[in-house]
């Protein structure tokens, strides 16, 4: 896994705060990443079907076009799902993790929270614990 891979850094961009490479990797592991590709795959592989049923259930014969569109838009859609639903999950482990090492991390949002002292985040207002 190269976690200094574009995708990464811009979808998890709490892995910049690990003091190395190996370290992202690990709490990237940790949080779930392979989870995170599994449902992707998951997502892209069984999202095309369930229009499929749908459109096969409304309509006897659709055209090939309106099949492959329905299909490809599903995967997208079925990509998009996983992607949205898995990353707040991921987000939230690397924060937490990061919190364990010791940084100032906002847990809900991810804002530096280094020398914060009023208690609350500046970027959500969440609890500084
Ligand atoms: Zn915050």
């Amino acid at each position: 896994m190269r976690i200094s891979h574009r995708f990464y850094r811009q979808t998890f961009p709490e892995i910049d705060r690990f003091p190395s490479e190996r370290d992202a990797t690990l709490a990237l592991e940790r949080a779930g990443i392979y989870r995170f590709w599994a449902g992707t795959l998951a997502g892209l592989f069984f999202a095309p079907v369930l229009p499929m049923m749908i459109i096969e259930a409304l309509w006897s014969a659709p055209s090939p076009m309106l099949a492959i569109l329905l299909q490809v838009s599903g995967a997208g859609l079925g990509f998009l799902a996983v992607v949205v639903l898995c990353r707040r999950s991921i987000q939230r482990s690397l924060r937490q993790q990061l919190r364990a090492r010791g940084e100032a991390v906002c847990l809900r949002c991810g804002y530096d929270l280094t020398g914060n002292v009023s208690g609350a985040c500046p970027e959500c207002g969440g609890a500084v614990a």
